[in-house]
């Protein structure tokens, strides 16, 4: 496995970035996106789909490892409205048809097909490759997208943010002046966690998450009433709802 985790392009040091050729050390663009994933990818693709010069800094290669693989169905519509739609669908990720709970000793079950929901499915996807699709498809649609950039510091003019200084991981820096910002540096949070210092946590959320990935030799029993509950004849591919189940000091899916 490479060692940014399942799915993570290999480094290689004698191929170089690139993108680092095209980097302009002083350069100018309507919107920058700080950061490449789902939400910085969605961003710049739906604003240079509406015509604004968008440039977006990605700290990593792509693809990278990163977790959030169970996706619901309120992504679809959005997928619709960015275009890539076609191409996800196209990839064959898992279709996830609901959700199918063995919990504490409860079983219920939770789908997607019902008049309330955007669509009846969702996908369970590998978010490396789902998330540099993405950003393949932001390419596709006119952002200028550089990874391996880390944007370093915003500047500001008064209360406005006017620029960003990064540096690429072969050794370049430099600056970019925009009119609008886009912080979608997720966790690391660029301007809120980093520079202001104005992130704050939802107390109901004060978690800390330890995850990992086992490949089990057979479906436990939650998989199995997960797989019989959403069709009498459950087909033998991955699709259906995905099951939740616990363990004394863990919950597994
Ligand atoms: C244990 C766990 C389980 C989860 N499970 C799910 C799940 O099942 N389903 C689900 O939908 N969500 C899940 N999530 C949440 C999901 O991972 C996030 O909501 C999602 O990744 C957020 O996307 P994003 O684009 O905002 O941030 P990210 O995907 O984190 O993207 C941020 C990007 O910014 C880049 N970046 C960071 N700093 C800089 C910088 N200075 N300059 C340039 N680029 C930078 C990073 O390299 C990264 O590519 C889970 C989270 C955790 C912790």
């Amino acid at each position: 496995m490479p060692p940014g985790g399942p799915g993570a392009a290999p480094y290689d040091e004698e191929r170089g970035s690139p993108y680092d050729e095209e980097l302009g050390v002083d350069e100018r663009t309507q919107v920058l996106v700080a950061g490449g994933g789902p939400a910085g990818a969605t961003a710049a693709t739906l604003l240079a789909r509406q015509g604004f010069d968008v440039t977006l800094l990605e700290r990593d290669r792509f693809p990278r490892y990163h977790i959030g693989e169970s996706l619901l169905p309120s992504l679809l519509p959005v997928l619709d409205v960015m275009g890539a739609r076609e191409a996800v669908e196209r990839h064959g990720f898992t279709r996830k048809t609901g959700a199918f709970y063995g919990w504490s000793g409860q079983e219920w079950q939770l789908r997607f097909d019902t008049s309330d929901r955007p669509a009846a499915y969702s996908f369970q996807v590998i978010r490396s490759e789902f998330d540099h699709l993405l950003l393949e498809h932001a390419r596709a649609q006119g952002v200028r997208v550089r990874e391996e950039t880390q944007v370093r510091r915003v500047g500001f003019d008064g209360y406005r943010t006017t620029s960003a200084t990064w540096t690429s991981r072969y050794g370049r820096a430099g600056q970019t002046h925009f009119r609008c910002l886009v912080d979608a540096s997720g966790r690391a949070g660029v301007l809120a966690a980093r520079q202001l210092r104005t992130r704050r946590f939802h107390d109901v959320f004060r978690n800390v998450a330890a995850w990992g990935y086992c490949a089990a030799p057979r479906p436990c029993r939650t998989h199995r009433r997960a797989r019989s509950a959403s069709s009498p004849c459950p087909s033998t591919d991955e699709s259906g709802p995905s099951p939740s189940t616990t363990a004394p000091s863990a919950s597994a899916w």
